[in-house]
């Protein structure tokens, strides 16, 4: 099963491809999490990129789409894969368009996450990771239950993202509604689309991906 999630910022994408990646064992490919691994690992291509993801914009196409099409030839993207904020262009889309064609592979699902976009600040501003197992929380709306310590594995270190402040949040805000929305109206066309509501509660979101998986994938 090959599947993209469309969304604005802080929808939940990245949390929704790692459950549907345990539930369904397809490859989570977030072009996110690639560039900020390339960025602290100090290579060409973070290099080139830093100031523009620190800024709130979008990459140039040229480079996630050399980024994406690497992986997506790997062999483990085979079985299957989530692709998690990417394509964000229409030129992004028509190049995975061309990159599956070339494949022999296809899309079977592509699920927008709705959000508003006040609730989507409110989101952004404030989340943070465990370090050592990625588990994410919120200064207001999950903090973990003993202060300073992962729920999860007991970490101490946290992170936040550089680009989660709210000036920048607005950015890729107004980026997201002029460059990403248009492409919903690519893959109405091909009848890939489906919606889900982002409001609701983590699982209730994952409740309705699955609804839709199971009734449109088999
Ligand atoms: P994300 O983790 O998906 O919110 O992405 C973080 C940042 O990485 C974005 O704000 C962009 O700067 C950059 N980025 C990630 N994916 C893409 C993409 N498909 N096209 C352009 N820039 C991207």
């Amino acid at each position: 099963m090959n599947l993209v999630l469309l969304g604005p910022p802080g929808s939940g994408k990245g949390t929704q491809a790692k459950r549907l990646q345990a539930s369904h064992h397809i490859l989570q490919l977030s072009t996110g999490d690639m560039l900020r691994a390339e960025v602290a690992s100090g290579t060409e291509r973070g290099l080139r990129t830093k100031e523009t993801i620190e800024g709130g914009h979008l990459v140039a196409d040229a480079i996630i789409i050399e980024m994406i099409s690497d992986r997506i030839r790997g062999e483990d993207a085979r079985r299957g894969f989530i692709l998690d904020g990417f394509p964000r262009t229409i030129p992004q889309a028509r190049a995975l368009d061309e990159m599956l064609v070339r494949e022999e592979m296809h899309l079977d699902r592509v699920v927008v996450i709705d959000l508003d976009d006040d609730a989507i600040v409110e989101r952004i501003v404030g989340r943070f990771t465990c370090e050592s197992c990625g588990a994410g929380y919120h200064d207001t709306f999950k903090k973990p239950k003993i202060e300073g310590a992962c729920d999860a594995c007991g970490g101490t270190r946290f992170s936040r993202r550089a680009d989660d402040l709210p000036q920048t949040v607005r950015a890729r805000i107004e980026e997201y509604h002029a460059l990403t929305e248009p492409i919903i109206a690519h893959y109405e066309a091909k009848s890939l689309l489906n919606r889900v509501i982002g409001m609701a509660d983590l699982d209730d979101v994952t409740r309705q991906l699955e609804d839709v998986l199971a009734f449109s994938v088999g």
